[in-house]
């Protein structure tokens, strides 16, 4: 079997027009803040990348940069100022953050009604109980192409590896929502290569490059790899996921490559989410 790979670019790219001409439509003035903590030369390009898009598509992007040295409660202010003006629909603060500043204490300190990436503990509440809520950005292009490609997916095995609150936890439990079969895999997994065999989905967000092989796959089973891993390749440095692509495409029915698959449909559901904000706000 050689695997239809899931375009995950081209998939976005719509979304992003999609959502360019409903924003145009409904006459909405969206406000984007992204508050960016330090010098960390990923956090800068993601943003960069998250300004770029949310520009393209109508929405008021606004970078905060606040140098690594910030107190929490110098934080939170500027957190509350952004909570209480009325042009901004969506904040943002990029992650990780340095050490010394409690990221939990920050993201709750985002109003829920402007929390755009769905990491505040009302949204994450409100999501595992199956209420209305904003979902985290990355689980939500996950499933998008997931019921692209396979339609209903109840009744599914799915295999989710990996447990964060972020990617893991939500993207669980959205899977869930949609009736299939969940099992979370995690680093203290003792027979991850058994529980890959059984799943007909397979979502991988941990953070191993090559972790997943496609001789532990179910044959015909369809792939989400949310994982980004920087390796060294000739002596030059390329973006690789958690499953091993190569033999992972000879099993798999539908695969996401990494670069191209999941990562920009985080960027077009961050987005969408600001849109679904300011509509409802
Ligand atoms: P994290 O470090 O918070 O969580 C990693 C998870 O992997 C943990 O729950 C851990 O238990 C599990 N794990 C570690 N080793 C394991 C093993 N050997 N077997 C099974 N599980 C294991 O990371 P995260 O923030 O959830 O991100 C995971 C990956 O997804 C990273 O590579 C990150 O860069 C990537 N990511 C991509 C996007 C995107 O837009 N594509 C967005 C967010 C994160």
């Amino acid at each position: 079997m050689t695997a239809q790979i899931i375009d995950g670019k081209a998939f976005a790219a719509n979304l992003r027009q999609e959502l360019k001409h409903k924003i145009a439509k409904s006459g909405l003035q969206i406000g984007l803040t992204v508050i960016l903590v330090g010098d960390d030369p990923a956090s800068h390009v993601y943003v960069k990348n998250k300004d770029k898009a949310a520009t393209e598509v109508g929405i008021t992007a606004n970078t905060i940069k606040l140098p690594a040295t910030i107190s929490q409660p110098e934080l939170v202010q500027q957190i509350e100022q952004l909570n209480n003006d009325t042009t901004v629909h969506g904040i943002l603060v990029q992650l990780p953050l340095p050490k010394h500043i409690d990221e939990d204490a920050i993201i709750n300190a985002i109003s829920p009604d402007k929390d755009c990436d769905g990491f505040h503990i009302a949204n994450a509440g409100k999501n595992f109980v199956g209420q209305q809520a904003v979902v985290p950005c990355t689980p939500l292009g996950s499933l998008m192409l997931l019921k692209d490609r396979l339609g209903n997916l109840s009744g599914l095995n799915a295999l989710v590896i990996g447990r964060s609150n972020i990617v893991g936890k939500p993207m669980a439990n959205l899977l869930l929502n949609e009736s299939c079969t969940v099992t979370i895999a995690h680093s203290r997994t003792k027979n991850l290569e058994q529980l890959c065999k059984q799943a007909d989905i397979v979502v991988s967000a941990v953070g191993r490059p090559n972790m997943v092989k496609g001789g532990w796959l179910k044959p015909g089973c369809t792939v989400i790899d949310v994982g980004i891993n920087r390796i060294e390749v000739d002596g030059k440095y390329k973006l690789t996921g958690d499953v091993d692509f190569e033999s992972a495409s000879k099993a798999a029915a539908n695969i996401t490559p990494v670069p191209g698959g999941v990562g920009p449909m985080t960027i077009a559901c961050l987005l969408h989410n600001c849109y679904e904000l300011a509509k409802n706000g």
